[in-house]
């Protein structure tokens, strides 16, 4: 994010903002100041119902099942669409960056099509992130533009890059389309003035897309930060590798941008890892997942010259931690060098106090067919069922936000 918040939560007068107020996470009344009662009813049922582990599980097979056999689904999943994403395309969603912004987060338009194959669909998907890039031109609103490399190019092609294998004339050719997609998209986005990032994916297909990502970022980021990487912290390597990134940009004269998150492909990580008999990618455990999560935000901290960071989470701790540490360095929270960033319907309470207390913060807001946006949504589900019989933590902010109004 270039420009600092020009939208602050009106609750928050700019006096305050500019001393910097307490956070609070479990200040529900500005979690959801965006949503009406009747909406936080509906969602209160909506995550009872997916908080049921069994439920969530038969739910995930009854959709694939439906969605092999082309049965109608929209009417099922209608609900946990219109919580979890902004609409089937960009006009439908731009109602959910109007509200957002009205309480100053910002919008990171998604295109959640995951899984095309053929040059069509690799380009129409090219033209969907254009599209979202030109409706982000000029309009503060919008944080950043963002993609996954894996809607522009065949994962097996990717894999194959990342690998180092040969390439057939042919694939030599559709890898061109490939780096030309990329190229495009973060031209477009450089040259309309909207950030952009690149997502993490699979670790075998990862290498090929650090490789384009550095070469843009080495492009672009010469006078400033605008094409963003990604880092998975779960990955025991990613602490050394942004390092390394840091040494090169100062070297050579660039700004690395980094998106950090602890990263969603652990289960598939280790069973690979197991399958192929080589050591998996990840961490042994979740502690030092945290651990290299805390220490790439410290190091980003003390070289913020060449290293600027979103700090992709919902983990409080890690937000809260970020927040702190940027006013013990003396650093406003408006700060561009430092931005927070959740998904659409989780984090609520992250999201609308960090931007009430003047912090650079946006939701991932996904859009496009609701059939393409189900494997989205059940990773959503799965994320959000009750472990050990705890309520999740949305459906208990929900409850105490519902419960507080009730008494008012
Ligand atoms: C704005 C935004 C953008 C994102 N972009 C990407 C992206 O580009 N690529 C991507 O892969 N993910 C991305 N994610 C998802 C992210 O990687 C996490 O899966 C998700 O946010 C949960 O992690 P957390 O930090 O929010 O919460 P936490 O609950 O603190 O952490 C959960 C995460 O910790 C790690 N973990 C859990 N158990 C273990 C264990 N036993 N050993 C080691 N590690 C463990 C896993 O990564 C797990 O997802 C994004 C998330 C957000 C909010």
């Amino acid at each position: 994010m270039t420009s600092p918040n020009s939208s602050p939560n009106p609750a928050v007068s700019t006096a305050e903002s500019a001393a910097g107020p307490a956070l609070a996470f479990d200040d529900t009344r500005t979690a959801f100041a965006h949503r009406s009662t009747r909406d936080l009813r509906r969602a209160r049922w909506m995550f009872g119902l997916i908080g049921a582990p069994a439920l969530v599980t038969l739910g995930a097979r009854a959709i694939r099942l439906a969605l092999a056999l082309r049965l109608p689904l929209n009417w099922a999943l209608r609900p946990v669409f219109d919580y979890f994403c902004g609409g089937e395309d960009i006009e439908e969603s731009l109602d959910t960056a109007r509200k957002l912004s009205r309480y100053g987060v910002k919008t990171i338009l998604d295109y959640s099509a995951e899984g095309q194959t053929g040059e069509g669909a690799l380009n129409a998907a090219h033209d969907q992130i254009m599209s979202a890039i030109l409706s982000a031109k000029g309009d503060a609103r919008f944080a950043f533009a963002v993609f996954k490399v894996s809607a522009l190019s065949d994962n097996a092609l990717l894999e194959k890059v990342s690998g180092g294998g040969a390439l057939t004339a042919n694939e030599q050719l559709a890898w061109q389309q490939v780096e030309d997609r990329v190229s495009s998209l973060c031209t477009a986005a450089c040259n309309h003035g909207v950030p952009i990032m690149m997502d993490a994916e699979e670790s075998w297909l990862q290498t090929a897309i650090d490789a384009l990502a550095e070469t843009m970022m080495r492009r672009h980021n010469t006078e400033g930060c605008r094409v963003y990487t990604t880092a998975q912290l779960y990955r025991h390597d990613r602490l050394s590798y942004i390092k390394q990134l840091q040494e090169s940009a100062q070297k050579e004269g660039w700004v690395v941008g980094v998106k950090l998150v602890r990263g969603a492909y652990m289960e598939k990580e280790r069973e690979r890892a197991i399958a192929e008999g080589r050591t998996s990618p990840i961490q042994p455990d979740k502690a030092a997942t945290d651990r290299d999560f805390d220490a790439a935000v410290d190091f980003a901290l003390q070289h913020l010259e060449h290293v600027n960071i979103v700090c992709g989470t919902h983990n409080e701790k890690s937000t809260f931690k970020l927040s702190q540490d940027m006013r013990s360095k003396g650093l406003q929270p408006g700060d561009g060098r430092v931005a927070f960033a959740q998904l659409l319907g989780m984090s609520d309470n992250l999201s609308f106090n960090l931007a009430a207390a003047g912090f650079q913060t946006a939701k991932y807001v996904p859009y496009g067919p609701l059939r393409e946006a189900i494997p989205y949504l059940i990773r959503r589900a799965e994320e959000n069922t009750s472990v050990g019989g705890q309520t999740s933590r949305e459906l208990e902010l929900i409850r105490q936000e519902l419960r507080r109004r009730k008494a008012q």
